[in-house]
């Protein structure tokens, strides 16, 4: 079964964690031989020849004497955290089921709740980069979904005003079996909204399953097949049942968000929505989740700081 699958794969404990990457040398040399794997280059004459400075994380070319730092570029960039706690808190927000809060992660780091508010939503940003540049591909299932607004009585349903827009998109196997997903906020379920989510996060050639809410057939502007299934009607080719996976996905992400964090700030959605696709598209991966990211965030530019506003009180 899928489940057990999930759930007895080997895994990477705390203590392979403190093995291989417990001291300071041991997280340096690591993002030192993921970020130049081949051989260490300098980024202003290209030469390889370099001696490292006793002031951490610096190496310097002996050719023009151009100073690197191993952080410098990356979401690690101007950090002040030793990286054992980087390397420690990466662990905890990949290997985490249903999401670690900033709160949580401040308790088990031992680090002031802003600084472990900017770690979470730094790896966030590298979750949400890293997926966003992988289009789903083959059957996909369509769903629009809101997050936001249930508890104030509003009007429910699409549209209503305190409510934040998402697509929810599942791909599955020919037998229905849900693979990987994406959920994105738009600006709202219009076609150009549709199609622009589309050209960037399905990989033309696939086939969209939807309700029949009008905008969805813009998928055909970015190649894709589209096939709505009209709910009560007798004409649907593909069965309810077939469709039901991005429904129950849209329920856990909301269950865990909620479950998680109590309250989030609407302009951080992007990124919470992100991190549990994240970890449900690697969910069968847990062993190398902490080397694949780490490669990964070290190509991530640093986040601007408009992204990272205030932290925000349960985040
Ligand atoms: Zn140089």
């Amino acid at each position: 079964m899928a489940k057990n699958k999930i759930q007895f794969q080997k895994g990477y404990s705390i203590t392979d964690l403190f093995k291989e990457y417990g001291t300071e040398k041991q997280c340096e040399d690591a993002l030192f031989k993921w970020r130049w794997p081949d051989k260490f280059c300098c980024s202003k004459c290209g030469s390889d020849s370099y001696c490292s400075l006793k002031t951490r994380r610096l190496y310097q070319c002996n050719h023009c004497h151009h100073q690197t730092s191993l952080t410098a570029g990356t979401i690690f960039e101007k950090t002040k955290l030793p990286l054992t706690a980087w390397f420690l808190g990466i662990h905890l927000l990949t290997q985490s089921k249903t999401g670690l809060s900033a709160l949580e992660l401040k308790r088990q780091l031992g680090v002031s709740y802003n600084t472990a508010w900017l770690m979470k939503h730094k790896v966030m940003q590298v979750m949400k980069e890293r997926d966003d540049s992988k289009p789903l591909k083959g059957i996909i299932q369509l769903d629009d979904a809101y997050w936001g607004g249930e508890r104030h009585g509003g009007k429910r349903g699409r549209g209503s005003a305190d409510k934040t827009p998402f697509v929810a998109a599942v791909e599955v196997s020919e037998d229905g079996r849900p693979l990987k997903m994406n959920m994105t906020v738009v600006h709202g379920f219009r076609k150009t909204a549709i199609s622009e989510w589309a050209s960037h996060h399905l990989s033309d050639g696939s086939l969209v399953v939807s309700d029949g809410l009008a905008c969805f057939s813009a998928v055909k502007e970015a190649g894709c097949a589209h096939q709505s299934i009209v709910t009560g009607g007798g004409v649907a080719c593909i069965t309810l049942t077939e469709f039901t996976w991005v429904n129950t996905m849209i329920g856990n992400i909301k269950n865990a968000i909620t479950g998680t964090y109590h309250s989030i700030n609407h302009q951080h959605l992007p990124r919470y929505l992100a991190e549990f696709c994240y970890r449900f598209n690697r969910r069968f991966q847990l062993e190398d989740m902490l080397p694949r990211f780490i490669y990964v965030a070290l190509k991530t530019p640093p986040m601007p700081g408009k992204m990272v506003s205030m932290a925000e009180p349960y985040g």
